[in-house]
Parts: structure tokens; sequence; C-alpha cells
């Protein structure tokens, strides 16, 4: 690593999965001086290699382990938020479903204000991002520092696939392609059977570049702002704190949780509520830290019948051995082998629940054990929306801020999750899983009424470990940052993660989101937007 110097042309505070392509990107730039500043170590490890292992992350050091407040609408219950603390961020910890969401998202980002940001303004920047290693067309890249490839399921895996299309789900090939609605192998950031995370797939071959610092175990404590302008960041590693200068910019991304907390701990964010807690506001922006939304995720599972059994004796020493030598195996699955998009109401705009098809037995966390082989279908419910917050209680920079989710704040919401677990029975009683499917262990058949399911869900639903929207893009009262990423009122401060994303999109967050980093870096770069692609359909239709 370089020497420490007293100021950097940009420094990025957070190296997750957007921060990592940021300090890339820019760094391709030899001119450019980069200080990429993460709270975490490094991300060689078996958890993180293994794509299996990733929940065995969970309340490891590797994890901030943020726990929600109790939750109005779940019967008090708090909520175990992971995020990963580690070189990758929560690209290191996830479960590498690579998924774009619907071009719906996308263009209405742009009605709320987020100008050049629709579906086929954002296409360049997910192509530019990617290598895909299966699909060929105007909807993929190949080249980028991005693997992505199409998983190869368990056999159980596969029955549920078919089951799916014997319920009416179109089969499909590429859910991030012309149609998101139907069911398909999910796509996955793996590569030669290992996680291919962002800090693999961008830092690796950025890292020794003589104008790109990274300094890990620093955690950002906030941006000193004089005359509106950030002139400097303040970090520490361990008990010693640094004052380090920006020439030009910063970049707050430290994902959902962590930039809000930042801009409120250096003033900027709700003006009454900074002051309540001893921090000095610079700037009144309310929408700081709220806006919080979340994937609700609702776990059905059946006990496996018949011989196979997925993914149940992954723990057994033969498959570590297996994948250990040869990178195959259980331990490369990615857990949530398959997926499948709908409408709850044919009338939404865009699939409003998402499948997640898994041969094993899921139940919190992966914390609960099955006694034997079951399968799951999760209920991501990606059309949520409740809104949350986090707000930090104090200026101290170790302590977490509250959050609130605030979900199923609506009796529509938890409706939607309900007609999901009744698709998801259907599912489970088609013929392509009769001899497969067990018992029905969550809810189990005596849940039957939609009132009893409501019950059910209000008492046991998790989230899709997606926040975002803390920081969002909008207007000074409803937002942080302009379409350009830059805080309003620091202009030389920008948004550089999950959190700027006006609304969440229908599906997983970590493709959006490495999109939003390459974004970030063109704004930086001073590049003209990219060309719009050929053709006429949307980067990700609605179907
Ligand atoms: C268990 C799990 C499973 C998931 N599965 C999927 C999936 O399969 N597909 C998908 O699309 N999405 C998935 N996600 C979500 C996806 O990974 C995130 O949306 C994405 O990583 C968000 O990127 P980010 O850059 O905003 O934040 P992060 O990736 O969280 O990065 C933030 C970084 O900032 C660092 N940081 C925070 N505060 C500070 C500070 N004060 N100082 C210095 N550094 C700081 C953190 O340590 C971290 O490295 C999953 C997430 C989790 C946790």
């Amino acid at each position: 690593m370089p020497p420490m110097k007293s100021s950097y042309d940009v420094i990025v505070c957070g190296a997750g999965a957007a921060g990592s392509v940021i300090a890339a990107r820019l760094s391709e730039d030899p001119g450019r001086s980069v200080l990429l500043l993460e709270a975490g170590g490094h991300n060689k490890r078996l958890s993180v290699r293994a794509p299996a292992a990733f929940s065995s992350q969970f309340n490891s050091k590797l994890d901030w382990e943020y726990w929600t407040e109790p939750e109005e609408n779940l019967f008090g219950r708090s909520l175990h938020e992971p995020r990963g603390k580690l070189m990758g961020g929560c690209s290191s910890m996830n479960a590498m479903m690579y998924v774009r969401g619907s071009a719906y998202d996308y263009d209405s980002w742009v009605d709320q204000g987020a100008t050049g940001w629709s579906a086929e303004e954002c296409l360049p920047y997910f192509k530019r991002s990617e290598d895909n290693a299966d699909l060929h067309d105007r909807y993929h890249g190949k080249g980028g520092p991005m693997h992505v490839e199409t998983n190869d399921p368990d056999p159980v895996t596969r029955r549920i696939v078919d089951a799916c299309v014997e319920a009416g789900f179109e089969r499909l090939d590429d859910l991030n392609g012309a149609q998101q609605e139907g069911v398909a192998f999910t796509q996955v950031n793996h590569k030669n059977g290992m996680r291919h995370d962002a800090a693999t797939a961008f830092l690796g071959p950025a890292q020794k570049r003589p104008n790109l610092t990274i300094v890990k175990g620093a955690l950002v404590h906030r941006v000193i702002v004089r005359d509106g302008r950030v002139e400097t960041v303040e970090y520490s590693q361990g008990k010693k704190v640094t004052t380090v200068g920006a020439n030009d910019e910063v970049v707050l991304a430290a994902g959902a949780f962590g930039t809000p907390e930042i801009l409120q701990r250096s003033g900027v964010g709700p003006a009454d509520h900074l002051r309540s807690v001893g921090v000095d506001p610079i700037v009144d922006l309310p929408a700081v830290g709220r806006h919080l939304m979340e994937h609700p995720f609702q776990f059905v599972n059946w006990e496996l019948a018949g011989d196979e059994i997925g993914l149940a004796d992954i723990t057994h020493p033969k498959h570590l051995a297996q994948w250990v030598a040869t990178r195959k195996g259980k331990l490369s699955s990615n857990v949530g082998e398959a997926l499948a998009f709908f409408r709850t109401d044919p009338s939404l705009p865009a699939p409003d629940m998402e499948l997640v098809i898994a041969p094993l037995f899921f139940w919190e966390h992966g914390k609960v054990a099955h006694p034997r082989p079951a399968f799951s279908i999760g209920l991501s419910y990606v059309g949520p929306t409740s809104r949350g917050s986090v707000m930090i209680g104090s200026s101290d920079p170790t302590q977490k801020g509250k959050v609130r989710l605030n979900m199923l704040s609506t009796d529509a919401e938890v409706a939607a999750i309900v007609r999901g677990v009744h698709k998801a029975r259907e599912v489970a009683a088609m013929p392509a899983l009769a001899g497969t499917r067990g018992l029905e262990l969550n809810p189990g058949v005596w849940v039957e009424d939609d009132y009893a399911l409501a019950q059910w869900v209000r008492s046991t639903v998790e989230h899709t470990y997606h926040p975002t929207c803390t920081a969002r893009i909008g207007t000074p009262e409803e937002g942080a940052c302009d379409a350009e990423l830059r805080v309003h009122g620091v202009p030389n401060l920008r948004i550089g993660d999950a959190s700027a994303m006006p609304t969440i999109t229908h599906g997983n967050t970590h493709a959006p989101t490495l999109m939003i980093g390459e974004r970030c870096a063109a704004f930086i770069r001073g590049e003209k937007a990219a060309p719009v692609a050929a053709g006429t359909a949307a980067a990700t239709a609605t179907a």
C-alpha cells in the first residue's frame, strides 16, 4: 500500500458493493488519487468464498448485526438485519442472486425526479459491470468485472421449477431480460464455484494501482463541512483518530444504515433530531434516514418425501472436501437456486412477489434447524409500501443507529403475502412434486383461512436483507441528493450506494447497487451519459 497522504482527490467511505465499484472505476484514471476507507477487514475467508456458507457469517465479527427496534406491526418483534462488515460489504455476505428488478422501477424513479435514471438509461451501466457467461443479447454485458452465470441447481429445485410451470408460470432463461414474470434458474455472482463479490471483482484488479489507497479497519465518524463543501473526513482505527483532506469529492457508500448515520453525525439531516442528540445541524434535510424501504420475506417449508435430500446434509465434511478439491458440489450452491416472479394482483404495474426456491429447510435466517430433509419457498414481497427510518441516538460513531422498518404497516401488504402463501401451496401441490412433497412444516396445513394466515405472517415474517432509500434521490424535502447523487447543500459530497434509490426495486438490490456505483463514478468522472442501447424493449421489462 502506498504511504498515506494528507489529502486525496476523492475519498470513498465504505468498500461494499457500490464503494468497491466507485473506487475501482475512479482509480482507472492514474491522475486521480483515491482513498477507500472500510470499517471491516479482508474477505478471503471460507464463509465468504464458499457460496452456501453465507449465513455462517451472521452474528460473527463479519456482521454489523443491526437489530430493529420492536416492530409495532409484528407483535413487537425485533428483527436481525445482518450487514457485511468486511471488504465487499454485503456483497461478500449475500446470497449472490443477480436480479435487476423491473423496468417499471427505473421509469418510476424518473417520475419521482430522478432525471436520467430510466430503465433504458440505466441499462448501459448494468452491462458495463457485467461479464455474463451464458446470456449474450442486448440486455447483457460481456467482459465487465462482475461475473454472472446461471445456476446448475439441485434435482429438488428442478422439480419445484417444473411444479411452477405446471402451476402456470412461464419457464424463462432470463429474469433480467425482456420479461420478468415467470420462473428461471437464478443468475448468480459466482465464478469457478466461488462467490464473486464486488471487492474481488472490482478491487482485485485495481488494488495495486499506485493512485488507490485502501485502508481497512477504518471507521468513518463524519465528514467536516465548511462553507458548503466537505473539507475533511474523520475516521478512526482503534483508538487512533485521523483527519484526511478531500481535494475534490467525498462519496458515502457505507450502505443504507451506515450512510445516513455518517450524514447525521456530520450535521446533515433532520435538524430537530440532530439537535436532540447533540449534533449541530449544518444542512437541514428532513428525509435523511427516513424513507427506509425493505422487502418482507416469508418462508413456507415442506419436508421432503422420497429419496432426495436436497442440501440437507450440506454440513457433512465430505461436501467441504469436495468443494475444496473441485469447487463443485453442494457448497457451491447459493441456496436460492431458482426464482419466480408474479403479480398478486393482475392490475399491478410490475410483479410484486418473488418466489425464492431453496432445496433445504430455511427459517429465521438459517438459525433454526429441522431434523429431516426439507425444501422451502421464500416469498420476497417486492412491492412493499411501508417506510421506516434509521436515526442516530448520539454523536458517538461506535453506537449504531436505531432502525425501524415499520414493516407491514398496511393490511394490503399482509394480504399480498397471504396470496403468496396460497400460490406457494398451489405450486407444492402440483404433480411434479408428488412423491417429493412431505408434511407442510410452516405455516402447517391447519393454518388455513386468510385471517389465521395474516396473523401467522405478522408473527413470523422476516426481511430479504434489502434496506434502501435512506439518503435517496429527491427534493431537499423528500430526499438527500440530486439526480447526480450530490447531497443538497454540500455539492462535493455524493451518495453512492443503495441509500440513493428513490424507491426500492422489485427484486434483489445488489445488481441495482452495482449500477448506482457505476453511475456515481461516471458522474464524478464527468462522463456524458452512456448511449442508450439500440432496440425498443426496456432494460428489464415489466412483462
Ligand atoms: C444476508 C444477505 C443476503 C443478501 N442476498 C442478496 C442477493 O442474493 N441478491 C441481491 O441482489 N442482494 C442481496 N443482498 C443485498 C445486497 O447485498 C445489498 O443490497 C448491497 O450489498 C448493498 O450495497 P451497498 O454498497 O449499499 O452496501 P454494503 O454492501 O452493505 O456496503 C457498505 C460498506 O460500508 C462499510 N461501512 C459501513 N459503515 C461504515 C463506516 N462508518 N465507516 C467505514 N465503513 C463503513 C460496511 O462495512 C460495508 O463494507 C443480501 C444482503 C445480505 C446481508
